[in-house]
């Protein structure tokens, strides 16, 4: 009865994950139209133009972006769980960031160790990715990251560690809250969307952080 209950509560994370989304991307689209709108309706000069433009444009970054926080692996018809090879879906993950890891003068370092867990790809690759982008962009003048699995009785420690501007003792504890974000154009989303996906996939995490030095963030799974 008891692991019903918590399948069902589950389940519930992922689809209210889901629901977040039209609700987010609905914001900067009515932004997009109503600007569309009114370069359609008034004869406006080129300078405004150009504005309206830039506007737009710019919400519909922010679009992708906070989908991106959420869904950039998904597809449909996808909730099921199987054992995933954490070293292999790190190392895939790591290897999609590695290009803007490269513009920014990131060295990523892996320290991946086999071992499998029981989850869904789509989430743990989620939930590592917004974990690992968010490690980069804590380093804008480069730095090291560094990504590691290590397989112990009875579990998986996986840690994402960056030498960045690290973060104060009140960041750590709001990390995870929805909107909480500290950058310009930042969406506040990815860290809650990894904290969720990691309690789906029955995990635990920590964080250890010290403003100038960087961040080390410590996930447990248990073992497949
Ligand atoms: P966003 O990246 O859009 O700001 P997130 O939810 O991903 O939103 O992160 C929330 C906030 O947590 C960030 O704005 C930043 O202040 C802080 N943060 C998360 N990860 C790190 C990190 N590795 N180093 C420094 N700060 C971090
Ligand atoms: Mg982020």
């Amino acid at each position: 009865m008891r692991s019903k209950l918590i399948k069902v509560e589950k389940m519930e994370i992922v689809s209210q994950l889901a629901a977040s989304i039209s609700h987010e991307v609905r914001n900067p689209l009515t932004v997009v139209k109503g600007f569309i709108q009114l370069m359609k309706s008034q004869s406006v000069p080129k300078e405004t133009q150009d504005e309206y433009m830039h506007i737009a444009l710019e919400e519909i970054h922010r679009a992708e972006t906070i989908i991106n926080d959420y869904l950039t692996f998904a597809k449909p018809s996808t909730n099921k769980t199987e054992p995933l090879m954490v070293d292999q879906e790190l190392c895939y993950v790591i290897h999609m960031l590695q290009p803007i890891a490269q513009m920014n003068g990131i060295k990523i370092e892996e320290k991946l160790q086999p071992g499998s867990i029981i989850g869904n790809a789509q989430h743990f690759r989620q939930c590592f990715l917004n974990l690992m982008k968010n490690s980069i962009e804590a380093m804008p003048n480069g730095g090291i990251l560094t990504v590691s699995s290590t397989v112990q009785e009875n579990g998986i420690i996986i840690t994402v560690q960056d030498t960045g501007i690290g973060m104060t003792k009140e960041q750590i504890s709001r990390f995870g809250e929805p909107y909480f974000s500290t950058k310009e154009k930042g969406t506040g989303l990815g860290s809650m969307v990894a904290v969720k996906l990691i309690e789906t996939m029955n995990g635990t995490w920590q964080i250890q952080s010290e403003v100038g030095h960087g961040t080390l963030t410590t996930i447990m799974f248990p073992k497949a």
